[in-house]
């Protein structure tokens, strides 16, 4: 057979590690072509919530898929698309009164950058200024690598890279850097704040707790500086919430949502803004709307899979599966051996594995990658970070043996 041309991301190909072929998902499970079978425990790069192949999730693309593939949004609109954004408005904080579609994570956090510019611009008042949270992830375009941290994958681009003012992470017993250092970039006349509430994911899931959250909610409300919420990981249950802030009571100026916002099963994303920022953009001058598309915004076989997922949330027991799933892995973390820094939020469970080298190239993240690989479970390290961040249908047969992995290494 010839050589696979797929370029893969995040994948070193001169390695030559084996790249299983995926044929049918279910639940917890990924089924390969060869009759080999791995727990996913990490939903699939953190997009699966309720489980692979929700059956409800597939019938509604499946229905929709028989009515209508895709429409132009421009000045054109379409039912799933005007149901999904009702039901959000619906669940959301009621201050986030509109809703802007797109189609990545990325795309969600470009859209709320420019949305914030956009409103000072329109206010009279230019603000350009973004500032951001050491160690922060918010995706991979020019834009969004602007705003997270800086390293090895995103060296060769830097000179593209805008400036962005960065405050220091607040560390137990430090939170006080991060506030001051905060403050005197709002002094300063800062455009906006965006951050990751409560977890912050490929930064090596990295936890502060709600209080710091809204702290730092706080200091930005003071200066009337836009608070972006980059809850792309963090939403649909995983941090135990329906949304990471709500544990803060921290309203967002901007939303940012995608991965579980089709329960993972399609690729969509919305950017959701204060009725503030919306009407800054409002006017008969056509020079002030919102210059934004995507080719696929708002595709409606991925709308119709959110309101799936929604309908999931609305009528099945999601809330008390993700307790469920916090509790068991408050348990299993616990009685693991050997790792330093255990921590918990909400479903995630994450760890460093002792070794003697760290960051994102350290040779323990391939190793251990491989060794899950071959016990039947997916797990990926960051750097020497372990994390599981499992659907929530996940059982305690299957947590156990994700954990065994995880021990063997410890
Ligand atoms: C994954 C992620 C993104 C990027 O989402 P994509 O869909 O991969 O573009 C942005 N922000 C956070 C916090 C993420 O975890």
């Amino acid at each position: 057979m010839k050589a696979s041309p797929v370029w893969h991301p995040f994948t070193q190909h001169g390695l030559n590690e084996p790249i299983p072929l995926i044929a049918r998902s279910e639940g917890v499970w990924l089924h390969g072509a060869d009759g080999r079978s791995w727990i996913d425990a990490i939903s699939s790069w953190w997009v699966t919530t309720h489980g692979h192949s929700h059956p409800r999730i597939m019938a509604a693309i499946a229905e929709q898929a028989g009515r209508m593939d895709q429409l132009i949004f421009a000045g054109w609109t379409h039912e799933p698309a005007e149901t999904l954004a009702r039901e959000l408005t619906a669940i959301m904080p009621p201050a986030l009164t509109r809703v802007f579609f797109s189609d990545s994570g990325s795309t969600a956090v470009e859209v709320a950058l420019k949305m914030a510019l956009g409103y000072w611009l329109h206010r009279g008042e230019p603000r350009q200024g973004i500032v951001v949270l050491e160690h922060s992830y918010h995706g991979d375009t020019i834009g969004t690598m602007s705003v997270g941290e800086r390293g090895v994958y995103n060296r060769a681009y830097e000179p593209l890279l805008f400036d962005v003012t960065t405050v220091p992470f607040p560390h137990a017993g430090a939170e006080q850097a991060t506030y001051d250092a905060l403050e005197a970039a709002c002094r300063a006349g800062a455009a906006a704040f965006i951050v990751e509430p409560l977890l912050l994911g490929a930064g090596g899931m990295l936890v502060y707790p709600p209080a710091v959250l809204a702290a730092l909610a706080a200091i930005c409300a003071r200066h009337g500086v836009l608070f972006i919420a980059d809850e792309v990981m963090t939403a649909w249950g995983r941090t135990g919430t329906l949304l990471a802030c709500e544990q803060a009571g921290v309203v967002p100026d901007l939303l940012c949502l995608s991965k579980g916002l089709t329960g993972g099963a399609v690729p969509l994303a919305v950017t959701m803004a204060s009725e503030a920022i919306y009407a800054a953009h409002l006017s008969t001058d056509r020079s002030r709307m919102f210059f934004h598309s995507s080719s696929y915004t708002a595709n409606p076989i991925a709308c119709a899979a959110a309101c799936a997922n929604l309908a999931i949330w609305r009528e099945e027991p999601v809330r008390e599966r993700i307790a469920t799933l916090a509790a068991r892995q408050a348990e299993r973390l616990a009685a693991l051996p050997g790792v330093h820094n255990p921590r918990l939020c909400g479903t995630v469970a994450a760890a460093e594995l002792p070794s003697d080298q760290s960051g994102y190239l350290a040779q323990l993240a391939p190793r251990f990658n491989a060794a899950a690989r071959e016990a039947g479970v997916l797990l990926r390290a960051l750097g020497n970070t372990v994390y599981v961040m499992p659907p929530y249908c996940i059982t305690e047969d299957e947590l156990d043996q994700v954990y065994a992995v995880i021990a063997g290494f410890a």
